[in-house]
């Protein structure tokens, strides 16, 4: 019989996971969908992992792990995946913004064929006015980079073992889990559904966090921010070659002393772009070297009693197979 893994991320999520295992596990008994729950720990300081091995010891069917420190989402959920032993993978978050109700229809369609199958937001639930218009912007820049409409696009989503060994035998490590699937290509079918509120707990996203998240992926994912300096190069060539004929006319007419102004504006400008462009430069050397350097995308400093051996060792490299 064919079983379904389940990878929920969880940074500081202590209050939620209780109430989540209850939700899963009865609905899917219901749905007579044989399952796992894998809950990464992403360095929670709250005792979330206590809560994981409570819960795994009362449930054979739960794993979980703790990382050693905060590596963020991306990672948690690379960990679950790589931990995963279904034939199909659900990855959502831990705090049941992603509506559980959806779960059967995912599987259903997994069934019935499908390869991926994407969680479109039709509507982004109650949300701060800052993350708003912070996230807001963030995908409009996102979606025109990668083009992927990174609106109503999330990480809720059912990947079949094909795809899931795909995405883990990439070799690199800045990943961008929500792109790489549709990157990936296989027979995608789209669901769509509400994002909730959240019932216990804080988003951990701050305005900072939350640029830093698209810098990342951005970079990790499009080369057109640098082939915008070469825009910026032509554009200030083709001003000073106006400037160049006209600052030469001036000096042959003999009228050529003042102009102090134009000088200072002229090095504001050319200063601005060559700061901002060896930034772009810098930020693309930066990621050359962390994927360079070959570091894990993770590491896991504890797991669940109940973690299938072979598993672990695997695990523990936060590599994919090597
Ligand atoms: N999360 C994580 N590591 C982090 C931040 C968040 O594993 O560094 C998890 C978090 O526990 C949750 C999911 O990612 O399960 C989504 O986070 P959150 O609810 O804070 O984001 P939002 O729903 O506001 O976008
Ligand atoms: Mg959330």
């Amino acid at each position: 019989m064919a079983v379904l893994s389940i990878v929920l991320p969880a940074y500081n999520e202590k209050e939620n996971i209780r109430n989540t295992v209850k939700v899963l596990s009865e609905l899917l008994s219901e749905n007579k969908i044989q399952y796992e729950l894998i809950f990464i720990s992403d360095g929670s300081g709250d005792g979330t992992f206590g809560e994981i091995q409570k819960a795994a010891q009362e449930d054979s069917n739960i794993i979980g792990a703790e990382f050693s420190r905060n590596f963020g989402k991306e990672a948690a959920i690379f960990a679950g995946l790589e931990m995963a032993g279904g034939d199909a993978v659900i990855v959502m978050d831990c705090d049941l913004q992603h509506p559980p109700e959806v779960i059967p229809k995912m599987w259903k369609l997994w069934q019935e064929g499908a390869e991926v199958v994407e969680g479109i937001k039709s509507h982004r639930g109650k949300e701060r006015i800052g993350y708003k218009l912070s996230a807001g912007l963030f995908y409009k820049v996102m979606s025109k980079l990668i083009k992927l409409d990174m609106n109503s696009s999330s990480d809720f989503k059912l990947l079949d073992r094909k795809v899931v060994d795909v995405l883990l035998s990439l070799p690199e490590r800045n990943t961008f889990f929500r792109a790489l699937s549709f990157w990936a290509g296989f027979h995608t079918v789209p669901v769509y559904y509400e994002v909730r509120e959240r019932q216990f707990g804080r988003s951990k996203w701050s305005f900072f966090s939350l640029m830093k998240y698209a810098v990342t992926n951005v970079t990790s994912f499009s080369t057109l921010p640098l082939q915008m300096v070469t825009v910026m190069g032509v554009i200030s060539i083709l001003f000073s070659v106006i400037l160049f004929i006209q600052t030469l006319a001036k000096f042959l007419s003999g009228t050529a002393v003042e102009g102090f102004t134009t000088v200072i504006l002229l090095i504001l400008i050319i200063g601005g772009f060559l700061m901002l462009s060896l930034g772009i430069i810098g930020h693309y050397l930066a990621r050359i070297y962390e994927e360079v350097k070959g570091r894990p995308k993770y590491i896991i400093s504890k797991v669940t009693d109940n973690v299938r051996g072979e598993v672990i060792g695997a695990w523990k490299r936060g590599r994919a197979r090597e």
